[in-house]
């Protein structure tokens, strides 16, 4: 392996939003009138972007109905992220460690554009990141899209490029753009759910991604 480009997920690798976005789920779900998914529901749908996440839960949902519940999951979000939620501890040396490295860095996400602004601007980390794409402007995972235009803006084959990700969509968008998948088992997917997509490795924590290079 010859590293020379990382993507990133954001939610639940970067960033420990686990128990918010669970918690917006259910408070929309609850507006809406709709059922209420478990914790573990949600979890399984971290990743996903939004759209494709409710209308695989929900199929029956309108065209309006996924739009309004889109809109009132980021209004339960943005009040639950007043405060932003904490980065995993070890983030902050991870990323000066492989900016040391000279490694390319980048972010794909489910999150929209404006959650990812805001929590790229609140996290003290953005400037580690040449690059960023949302599922909202691309294609959500598994769709290896996001991969392949980061790879295309940074100059880098997913030859050359790692995706960490905390869910079996990222391990999956990995394996689909030609990238070496990395799991992370302190986020919202099980290990067992990570390893259905076949990663190079699982890790328990942000550092031992460092042992891989
Ligand atoms: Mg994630």
């Amino acid at each position: 392996m010859d590293i020379k480009h990382i993507v990133f997920d954001w939610d639940g690798t970067i960033q420990d939003t686990v128990s918010s976005i669970v918690q917006a789920w259910q408070d929309a779900s609850v507006e809406l009138a709709l059922a209420v998914p478990s914790a573990a529901e949600v979890r399984s749908m971290i990743g996903l972007s939004l759209q494709v996440g409710i209308t695989q839960r929900e199929p029956s949902l309108s065209a309006a109905g996924v739009e309004a519940f889109i809109a009132t999951y980021r209004k339960h979000y943005f009040a639950l992220e007043a405060q932003p939620s904490p980065l995993y501890r070890e983030i902050p040396t991870l990323l000066t460690e492989l900016a040391q490295q000279d490694i390319v860095l980048t972010v794909a996400t489910g999150k929209g554009r404006n959650g990812l602004d805001r929590a790229l601007n609140s996290s003290g980390i953005s400037h580690y990141f040449a690059g960023s794409r949302t599922a909202c402007e691309t294609a959500s995972k598994p769709d290896p899209l996001m991969v392949t235009q980061l790879c295309q803006q940074v100059g880098i084959t997913s030859a050359h490029t790692m995706v960490v990700g905390d869910a079996y969509f990222d391990m999956a968008m990995a394996a689909n753009a030609g990238a070496y998948g990395i799991g992370v088992s302190y986020g919202a997917g099980t290990v067992a759910e990570l390893q259905r997509a076949r990663p190079l490795k699982i890790i328990d924590a942000p550092l031992a991604l460092l042992d891989l290079l």
